[in-house]
């Protein structure tokens, strides 16, 4: 039915290219070492799998391109005939990546700016982010670190390692550590295992996190000498970089298994990518998927502002769509926390939808996802929570300057104000002009 139906104009399906892993034996297939070894990085590599187009050779021809490594278990996923494939936009670059956008940055997150020492981000009250490596299973096209990712000569040292720890000792208010890169779990074992190790004889650090997108890349990874590892450590979380239902395969729902009956809490991270999952109705599919395999979807990010992803942005309009249409539709945890990571350090923001339409004294009006709109009464004899007696309230930690705006709701402070604003409304009379500068300011004192 679909031949008759076919277009005229549309070009003859041309067959897969020779696909040249015809002959590699399971055994080798299934090692994670021999993807690593046989990664895709060369234009005639790539042309011996898919048809590239003219703008991928392009790209693949310019020695400015942020580095390019398939592992052939996940190049064999792409569509070698569909250059709009989700999976080989991710990771094979187009002409677009080489054009600069007006908005773009190169430290997008300023990250480098709240680094106490290499590798470590500390930008929240409570947790950090710690960097162990510059290497990659595979290199996503709109990489938020490729400032730093995949150059191969750089890479994070023992010594490295050893003063992230120690910050991290001296610092008590750090009670999560965020473990990420580049892929942690591309690290030897050994090197990963010394770096849990040392996080977990820190008393005051409780729960350590794992971000990787090794599960997708290279689901092989994912074996028994890792898993022996990652358990000792509980409590241990992990974040896996999903961003497309085609990229849960039977190999990556196997090491999914793995990781969940090993006792990890699995969640996922996604990237709003145009042309990838710009869709609804491609996130409720990714998120369903994910649930069947115990992940739970966690954010969902806006594209950073980074070098080579001005194509993938979309407007934020299309995120606030999403959540849109996800909320009230699907199960509650299917549902990430979209967010906007803002540039210069802002963190992450949420944004949703808004759901409260109105409010006064005694009743609030609030909207579903089906448009029904409804309201909620205000109880009339609300005894405030009694901070004074409450133990937790006078236990709880320090944030320095960071309590923002939970602190003008407390009432410990009475303003935020942006830098410059007490100067600019200490307004004067004007002077009489011929009055010298240094006079005039012994006269404002
Ligand atoms: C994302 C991030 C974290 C963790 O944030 P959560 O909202 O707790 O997941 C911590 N530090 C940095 C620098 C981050 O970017
Ligand atoms: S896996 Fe993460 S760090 Fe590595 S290239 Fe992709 S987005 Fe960047």
């Amino acid at each position: 039915m679909e031949d008759i139906e076919r277009e005229p104009e549309e070009p003859p399906a041309k067959g897969r290219p020779p696909h040249p892993w015809e002959h590699v034996p399971a055994a080798q297939w299934n090692d994670w070492r021999w993807q690593l070894a046989n990664r895709l990085k060369s234009i005639e590599q790539l042309a011996e799998v898919i048809h590239l187009t003219p703008s991928e050779e392009i790209a693949l021809q310019s020695s400015k391109h942020f580095r390019v490594a398939i592992p052939p278990y996940f190049a064999s996923l792409m569509d070698p005939n569909d250059p709009d494939c989700p999976i080989r936009r991710q990771v094979v670059p187009t002409a677009d990546e080489l054009v600069p956008f007006e908005a773009e940055m190169e430290d997008s997150l300023a990250e480098d700016a709240h680094s106490p020492m290499p590798g470590l981000v500390h930008r929240y009250p409570d947790r950090v982010l710690m960097l162990v490596t510059t290497q990659c299973a595979s290199y996503c096209r709109y990489c938020t670190r490729s400032r730093l990712v995949g150059d191969a000569h750089v890479q994070f040292s023992q010594a490295d390692y050893q003063r992230q720890i120690a910050y991290i000792a001296s610092t008590p208010q750090v009670r999560d550590v965020l473990i990420s890169g580049g892929d942690p779990l591309t690290m030897p074992v050994k090197a990963l295992d010394q770096i849990l190790a040392g996080l977990r004889s820190i008393p005051h650090v409780e729960v350590i996190r794992i971000g990787t997108r090794v599960p997708v890349f290279l689901p092989q990874r994912i074996d028994e000498e890792l898993i022996n590892c990652l358990r000792k450590y509980h409590p241990l979380w992990m974040n896996i970089h999903f961003n497309h239902p085609k990229e849960i395969s039977p190999e990556v729902e196997a090491a999914l298994t793995k990781l969940a009956d090993a006792g990890i809490p699995l969640g996922s991270q996604s990237v709003l990518l145009a042309g990838i999952n710009d869709c609804p109705n491609i996130m409720m599919e990714l998120s369903h998927k994910l649930l069947r395999n115990r992940v739970r979807p966690y954010y969902l990010y806006q594209c950073d502002l980074v070098h080579g992803a001005g194509h993938f942005r979309t407007p934020v309009s299309k995120g606030i769509e999403i959540m849109e249409a996800l909320r009230g539709h699907t199960s509650g945890f299917g549902i990430p926390t979209y967010v906007i990571d803002a540039p210069a350090g802002g963190g992450k923001i949420p944004i949703l939808p808004n759901y409260l339409l109105s409010m006064s004294d005694s009743r609030v009006v609030v909207r579903n996802y089906e448009g029904f709109i409804s309201t909620y009464s205000q109880p009339t004899n609300y005894r405030p929570h009694d901070t004074k007696n409450c133990p937790y309230c006078q236990n709880s930690a320090s944030e320095g300057g960071q309590k923002g705006v939970a602190a003008l709701l407390s009432g410990e402070r009475l303003e935020i104000t942006p830098e410059g604003w007490h100067e600019t409304h200490h307004r004067e009379a004007p002077e009489p002009v011929s009055l010298p500068h240094r006079q005039r300011a012994k006269v404002i004192r």
